[in-house]
């Protein structure tokens, strides 16, 4: 298995003098000075799905291999004019499998049903439904074009033509397109290793008795689903207090495991902010003050050699920010290249002043063919990352929405969850 070069210790650099981040230029960054980190291995058609090419893969074989027949009817050779036309019809019949290994001869015709190769003699088929049978032959009515009913060799694809691209996260279809043109083996990267940590004294395991002052662990569940969904493995590295030496050490350990990871919470320039602080100590660190709303401070770093991605702790900004920022960098480490969400312009179905300066990320869903967007934009407010099914996105600049007004909608799935 080949590695790829390990990142640089400058890969977060920020420009020196920028204050506020926009967030184009953020992404723009990340997208600059990441690259592929994992390795490759090779699977069939059946584990592609959900997997990235690592290579241009040809097709071995044309699509479809031979010409063939594109319905149930009749075969014969060439063009029919119009008017009534009687045909001889030969013995035995051309159906899908071995290749019917006698000729047609001209001017008679061969029952041939769906996906059989045309035999010689034959590149036209007439439709059961256009065609009286009779004793020993058929009649129909013209006009019918050479070639009617029937697929050209290569005509999907052609062999050595290129079938997909490196970088291709495989889909469903593709597992089929790859069968199709002969491929029982294909390059992708090995599946990105992704560990999720979660930082705070306040934090308890999802489930378990909370004392006055703690909270539920939201973001590990959350985070590890995100992941998953994006095709990546999540490994779970747990929770850690806001102790520095622990931190390290678990730090270390998922670095040992994964090839990047994401932590959320301590991730400011807080006296608890001890992920920003180790990061900063390690010298590969970079705290990114983004203008967007919701979260802001994000602190981006290599521990031991891993990109690590500080989410803010607040579960709506963690989200937010893994969404914008961490999936489409991952989506690099992977080897899948650049992939911004698919977005749409809809018409508002709500009203909203928006300041200058900040990127904005309203929790939102479609009904009624308009965006709406959650009653509150508290930033702790999960439920409505729950109720929204995707994001209105508002433009840095200062905004009055009035509703009607064309918005940005990036459903959730555009995003891979
Ligand atoms: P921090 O970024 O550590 O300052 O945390 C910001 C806010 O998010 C605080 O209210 C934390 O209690 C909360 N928070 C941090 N981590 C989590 C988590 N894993 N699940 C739920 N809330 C969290
Ligand atoms: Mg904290």
């Amino acid at each position: 298995m080949i590695e790829p070069p390990p990142l640089r210790n400058d890969c977060f650099a920020l420009p020196a003098g920028v204050d506020w981040t926009p967030v184009d230029e953020a992404l723009a960054l990340l997208r600059d000075r990441l690259g592929p980190v994992t390795g490759i291995e090779t699977v069939t058609p059946f584990a592609a799905p959900g997997r990235v090419l690592a290579e241009d893969v040809a097709a071995l074989r044309s699509n479809p291999p031979l010409p063939n027949a594109a319905v149930d009817g009749y075969g014969f050779a060439g063009a029919v004019a119009e008017g009534v036309h009687r045909l001889p019809v030969i013995e035995g019949r051309a159906a899908a499998g071995p290749r019917f290994d006698r000729p047609v001869p001209a001017g008679s015709a061969i029952r041939i049903l769906t996906g059989a190769a045309l035999p010689d003699g034959v590149d036209t088929v007439i439709l059961d439904e256009d065609v009286t049978v009779g004793d020993g032959e058929i009649a129909f009515r013209g006009p019918l074009k050479r070639g009617a009913n029937t697929r050209r060799a290569g005509e999907d694809i052609r062999a050595a033509e290129v079938a997909l691209r490196a970088g291709r996260a495989l889909t469903p279809a593709d597992a089929a397109l790859l069968s199709a043109v002969g491929i029982g083996a294909v390059p992708v990267r090995a599946r990105l290793r992704v560990a999720v940590l979660s930082t705070g004294d306040e934090l308890v395991e999802p489930g378990a008795q909370a004392g006055p002052g703690q909270i539920h662990d939201a973001n590990r569940p959350m985070l590890l689903a995100m992941l998953a969904r994006f095709g990546f493995d999540a490994v779970d590295m747990g929770r850690v207090g806001d102790d520095r030496a622990a931190l390290r050490a678990r730090l270390d350990d998922a670095a040992a495991r994964a090839d990047a990871i994401l932590t959320s919470g301590g991730a400011s320039a807080g006296d608890e902010d001890h992920v920003s602080a180790l990061l900063r100590d390690a010298g590969a660190m970079q705290r990114w003050r983004i203008a967007i709303k919701p979260g802001r401070p994000l602190a981006l770093g290599l521990w031991q050699g891993r990109p690590v991605f500080g989410l803010p702790g607040n579960p709506v900004a963690a989200m937010v920010c893994t969404l914008v920022f961490a999936r489409p960098a991952l989506g690099l480490l992977a080897g899948a290249g650049w992939r911004d969400p698919v977005g749409f312009e809809t018409p508002a179905g709500f009203e909203k002043r928006k300041k200058p300066g900040r990127r904005e990320y309203l929790r939102a869903r479609m009904r009624d063919g308009r965006a709406e967007v959650f009653a509150s934009e508290g930033s702790g407010r999960i439920s409505g990352l729950s109720w929204a099914e995707g994001l209105v996105e508002l433009e840095d600049g200062e905004r009055h929405v009035r509703p009607g007004d064309p918005v940005r909608f990036i459903p959730y799935g555009s995003y891979g969850l």
